[in-house]
């Protein structure tokens, strides 16, 4: 079982209060989750953290700590965020349930993770955009916010309920492997520039492109052979535009 949900990692953000981090150590092991990674935690390794996790010090141990979310997502193909309210509706989102069973279907092939906040502000836009898939657990609309070690709990049991249910290997195995998020960021950034190159994007005025794009080329989840073909088109059209600018206006236009 632990097997099987080994390559899914939980990404905790920012965490405010180390006894929490300790609380998610538990709750990822009592489920057979082992792989925790954090991003800029204010206080780790601490005592709180260590006296919540009562007896899961194992994980906190082998716990990855990151200075980026780029690092922490090194190597990540597939991302969910978790969010107490779903501000951002323009994002695509799961079904919790759903998205526990696609983790353990795809983490057979390659590495996924789910990303929770902080205590205080839950995930930034920026983050939010780095996501394939957002999930929100269904509670009381009045109060919605659980606590962060809550949340990690419960996405945990539907991942164990997933993996518990896939153990007959009865999915569709994913025939492709998307790259991974770092290639992803590459690209993005690739983008951009031939977007200012060619003054499709007007700096002064970016609007919400660069966001809809992103939702578009995450949506599309493109493989290595895609993502070079994407990268070779907007290499020409840099070259492209490059020589255009260049060119000297033509006689005519000096009539
Ligand atoms: N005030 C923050 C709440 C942060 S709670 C906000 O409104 O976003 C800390 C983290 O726990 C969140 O970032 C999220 O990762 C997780 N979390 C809390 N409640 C959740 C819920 N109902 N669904 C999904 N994740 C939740």
């Amino acid at each position: 079982m632990t097997q099987q949900l080994k390559n899914i990692r939980i990404i905790l953000i920012n965490t405010t209060h180390p006894g929490n981090i300790g609380s998610v150590a538990r709750a990822m092991k009592v489920m057979g989750l082992d792989q925790l990674h954090l991003v800029t935690p204010l206080k780790f390794p601490d005592a709180q953290a260590t006296a919540m996790a009562s007896g899961a010090d194992d994980l906190l141990h082998d716990a990855i700590v990151h200075d980026s979310l780029d690092s922490a997502l090194e190597g990540v193909s597939l991302v969910f965020g978790t969010s107490a309210r779903l501000r951002t509706l323009s994002m695509p989102q799961m079904d919790v349930r759903a998205a526990a069973e696609r983790a353990v279907v795809e983490s057979q092939q390659h590495e996924v993770a789910i990303l929770f906040g902080r205590e205080r502000h839950g995930l930034v836009n920026e983050e939010m955009q780095r996501c394939h898939y957002l999930l929100n657990i269904p509670t009381n609309p009045d109060y919605s916010s659980l606590n962060l070690s809550q949340a990690v709990q419960v996405l945990s049991y539907e991942l164990r309920v997933a993996a518990l249910g896939e153990s007959g290997i009865t999915s569709e195995p994913v025939d492709y492997s998307p790259v991974d998020s770092s290639q992803m960021e590459r690209f993005f950034e690739h983008l951009e520039q031939s977007l200012l190159d060619t003054r499709f994007l007007n700096p002064a005025q970016p609007k919400m492109l660069m966001a809809r794009l992103r939702r578009l080329y995450l949506r599309a989840r493109p493989d290595q052979n895609e993502i070079n073909i994407l990268r070779g088109i907007l290499a020409a059209s840099q070259r492209a535009c490059e020589a255009d600018f260049d060119k000297p206006e033509s006689p005519a236009d000096d009539a």
